[in-house]
Formats: C-alpha cells, sequence, structure tokens
C-alpha cells in the first residue's frame, strides 16, 4: 500500500507544480506582453514629441489640395513666412518615428511672405505609397535657410476632402493598409500615415481593373466577321487569369454576359457601369482594352498606349515597348498626340470646351484634360473628371469629385483594319496579355 501511495502523493505534487509552473509562465507572458506594449506606447508618443519638439509650431502649412492619384500621394499649399533670410531649399518630406526623412520632389514659388508649394508636377509621382515601411510617417514642410538652419512645419488641412484608407498592392499574398489621417497632438494638426500589415484585401478592394472596350450593342470597331469587343473581351479574360496568378486581385469591367440591349455606350456611368465599376474598385492601376481602326488606312497599324497628360510616362512606355516585344508587332506610325515610341497623351481641346466646363462649374488642376472618358473619369480630380449628369445622353460620375483616383492606361494593341495586325492578335493573344502582365510585375516589383 504505502509504495503505492508514495508515487500517488508524489503524481499529485508533480501536477500541483506543473500546474504553478504554467500558472508563472501565463503571468511572466502577460506581464511581458504588457511591458512590451507600454514601452511600444511611450516610444511612439517619444517620438512623436522628438518630431513636435523639432517643428516651429507658431505657424502650420496649409494643404489646399491633396490627391492620391494611383500608388501615389500629393499635396500642395502655402504657408506665410516672415524671414528677411532667402529660403534656400522646400521640400515637403514624410518622416518616420525612427527619424528617416523620405524627400518628396517639391516645385515653390515664394513672394510677399507667402511660400506656396506642391509636389503635383507630374500626378503619378510624388509620394510612393507602395514602398513605406509598416510604421507611422508624419508629413512636414521642411525648410533651409542659407545659415544651415532648418524649420519643420506640420500641415493643416484646409480642403473639403477628409482621411483616406489606401491599401498597397499584393504582393507576397500580403498588404500594408495606409491610414492618410489628419490629427493634432497637443493642438499641433498635422498630417499622419498610420501604417499596419494586412492579410487579405477589404472584398470591395481590388489591386486591378481591366476595362474590354464597348460591349452589348456597342460592338467597337468592325472588321469582317470580326468584332473588337469580342476580340479585346476574350484578351481581358487571359490578362485577368496572368495577373491573378502573380497574386493580384483583379476585377473586369464585363465578362460577355452584359445583355446586348441594355449596355451600351452611354451607360458608362450607371452604377454598373464601367467608370463607377472602376472607382468603387479602390483599384491602384487600370489597363483598357481595345482595338484601332483607321478607314483611310493611313496608318498601317502597330500599338498605341494612351495615359494622362502631366504623367510620368515610364510605364505607358513599358507597356509599349513590351507589346512590341513580346508579340512582335510594331509602335504605331501615327504621329499626332505622340509623346515617345507608340505612347500617346490626348487632351480635350479646353478652348473650345470651356463654357460647357465652366457651366459646370468645372474646377480641374490642369487645363490639360484627357479625351479618353475611361482615363479621365476614372482618376477624379487628378485628371479633371466633369461629367455631372447635365448632358441627357449621361448619367453622372458621381467619383468626378474624388481625390483618390484610378492610374489608368488605354491600349490600343493594334489596327482591326490592318491583315497583320489583325491576325497577329488573333494568333498571339497571350503573348500581347503576357507582355501587359510582366510590364506590371516589373514595374510594381510585384514578387
Ligand atoms: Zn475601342
Amino acid at each position: 500500500m504505502a509504495p503505492k501511495r508514495k508515487p500517488k502523493k508524489k503524481k499529485k505534487t508533480s501536477h500541483k507544480r506543473l500546474f504553478f509552473i504554467i500558472v508563472i509562465l501565463i503571468l511572466i507572458y502577460i506581464l511581458f506582453n504588457k511591458t512590451n506594449k507600454e514601452n511600444d506606447s511611450v516610444s511612439t508618443i517619444a517620438l512623436a514629441k522628438e518630431i513636435f519638439n523639432n517643428i516651429d509650431t507658431t505657424s502650420y502649412a496649409s494643404i489646399d489640395r491633396y490627391i492620391v492619384y494611383g500608388t501615389h500621394l500629393n499635396i500642395e499649399g502655402s504657408i506665410q513666412i516672415n524671414e528677411n533670410n532667402t529660403i534656400q531649399n522646400v521640400e515637403v518630406i514624410a518622416k518616420n518615428i525612427n527619424g528617416q526623412e523620405l524627400p518628396i520632389d517639391t516645385e515653390y514659388t515664394y513672394e510677399d511672405d507667402i511660400l506656396s508649394f506642391s509636389t503635383l508636377k507630374e500626378i503619378n509621382t510624388g509620394l510612393n505609397l507602395e514602398t513605406l515601411q509598416t510604421t507611422n510617417y508624419y508629413m512636414l514642410l521642411k525648410l533651409q535657410f542659407p545659415n544651415n538652419e532648418t524649420k519643420y512645419y506640420s500641415l493643416k488641412n484646409d480642403t473639403e476632402y477628409g482621411n483616406i484608407e489606401y491599401y498597397t498592392l499584393t504582393r507576397n499574398n500580403a498588404n500594408q493598409k495606409i491610414n492618410i489621417n489628419f490629427n493634432t497632438f497637443e493642438n499641433i494638426p498635422f498630417l499622419g500615415l498610420n501604417i499596419t500589415k494586412v492579410n487579405e484585401l477589404p472584398q470591395n478592394v481590388y489591386d486591378v481593373v481591366i476595362d474590354p472596350g464597348h460591349g452589348g450593342n456597342d460592338t467597337g470597331a468592325i472588321s469582317g466577321r470580326y468584332e473588337e469587343a469580342e476580340i479585346v473581351l476574350d484578351c481581358a479574360k487571359e490578362l485577368k487569369k496572368q495577373l491573378e496568378e502573380i497574386g493580384l486581385k483583379v476585377l473586369i469591367t464585363r465578362d460577355g454576359t452584359e445583355s446586348p440591349e441594355e449596355y451600351n455606350t452611354y451607360n458608362i456611368y450607371d452604377e454598373e457601369g464601367r467608370v463607377t465599376l472602376a472607382n468603387e474598385s479602390h483599384a491602384k492601376i487600370l489597363i483598357s482594352l481595345h482595338l484601332n481602326s483607321n478607314e483611310s488606312d493611313s496608318v498601317d497599324g502597330g500599338v498605341e498606349v494612351y495615359v494622362a497628360p502631366n504623367c510620368d510616362l515610364t510605364l505607358a512606355k513599358k507597356l509599349a515597348d513590351n507589346i512590341v516585344k513580346t508579340a512582335n508587332t510594331e509602335y504605331s506610325e501615327m504621329e499626332s498626340y505622340k509623346e515617345e515610341n507608340g505612347v500617346y497623351v490626348r487632351t480635350i481641346d479646353v478652348g473650345k470646351s470651356r463654357n460647357i466646363l465652366t457651366s459646370r462649374n468645372y474646377n480641374g488642376i490642369f487645363d490639360l484634360i484627357p479625351y479618353l472618358f475611361i482615363i479621365r473619369e476614372t482618376g477624379g480630380i487628378a485628371t479633371g473628371a466633369y461629367v455631372d449628369g447635365t448632358d441627357s445622353d449621361y448619367s453622372e460620375n458621381i467619383y468626378r469629385n474624388s481625390n483618390v483616383g484610378v492610374e489608368s492606361y488605354l491600349i490600343e494593341l493594334g489596327y482591326i483594319n490592318v491583315n497583320k495586325d489583325l491576325n497577329n492578335i488573333l494568333r498571339k493573344q497571350n503573348l500581347y496579355m503576357q507582355a501587359i502582365t510582366n510590364s506590371i510585375k516589373t514595374f510594381y516589383e510585384i514578387n
């Protein structure tokens, strides 16, 4: 009995001991975590203090305009500076809590004590939201004077626009969520970027939108039995497949199931219209696929990539170059609107349209408004979207006043009435799409 009882007792003690050890481990874990969190929040505040202690709180820069177009954030504003000094350099910067400064290319003028600044030289350059670390950033105006003195000013929101929630493109099945927030720290107004990792995009957020041109009772260009709307739909489905294979979340604006009677060029702004779908997708890039046609045969085929004015053309050029190389086709010979080989910027003649635009209280940034509606109307105020329903043929683009826009590229893959183009596209559409996929993959550094 005794030997039996002894081990039993021992066993009980060891259970008790084990229980205590577990409790202690849990307590240590909780305590450690709590201390860690406290340290985190203490250091965040300390670093915020360090950043805000260094800034001149006697005045703030006022933001008149801020825009997220594609993958970039840009701001424009002014500040009153009563300095007898000459200002040597002006830069908008994003400073993170580790003290790292990201300078953003800034243009400025300084007249009658008013310093006006803008990072909006090109609407798709500026602060690249895709390259930020998972931490907090503060947007500041940095002024440098000849005596090596540097002053920082915080930014106050004087626009009609509020905070923005931005999701980066999907890379390795992960995204970053960027809260672009206007806030105050001890009564100092500031613009901050809070960046966290997320494992999945919200249901209504996409990386890329593909827009197969035309559809329904709008066939687009025709050559014999071939219709533009059908060919570009096939291409779009192939492109969607390829982009999904590199991990991107893709929305297509039509899939061929649209009713021919109901779907036409005039309902592009309706609830299910391509402009509304694109704007609601929160996508960063839109690729619109088309085939050209030229009745007079004055152009001997080739690729044309259309992009908004005031854009950096790197991606447009990459798209055109890759298509020419991969699909063994040619750059279009068309000279009108040409910026580079295969890259085109076509704008509305504002002079002629000024009365219409004025009657619609048009308040665009640039006098250069994209001619192609899919590029213009998906960019919000960055591209001067202006369709407000005044024209009874079209419904209203409810996103025309948005300060968040999709960076849109319209690609004329070739000419449907030029046989070598049509044959090439019918035979090698997967190579045309491969060229587009590779351009996006390398330009945005996906995977
Ligand atoms: Zn077309």
